[in-house]
């Protein structure tokens, strides 16, 4: 599944209008980046107006084992 940049929120929530009906999507609100990302499976792309650095991070903590 490809990631796609969107500068503009309104443009993930046009193409969520596009995939409504059509394909099975996920949407997902992050309130800390007033940002959307749309997961469609219909498309394989996921579409996000977080920044490319925010959603690269690779610090975390969460399922780290021994
Ligand atoms: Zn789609």
């Amino acid at each position: 599944m490809k990631v796609e940049f969107y500068e503009d929120p309104e443009d993930i929530k046009r193409n969520i209008k596009t995939c409504e009906g059509r394909h099975v999507q996920q949407i997902a609100y992050s309130s800390y980046h007033d940002a959307f990302t749309q997961i469609c499976f219909g498309c394989d792309v996921v579409r996000t107006s977080m920044k490319e650095e925010d959603v690269n991070q690779k610090d975390c903590v969460v399922g780290r084992g021994r």
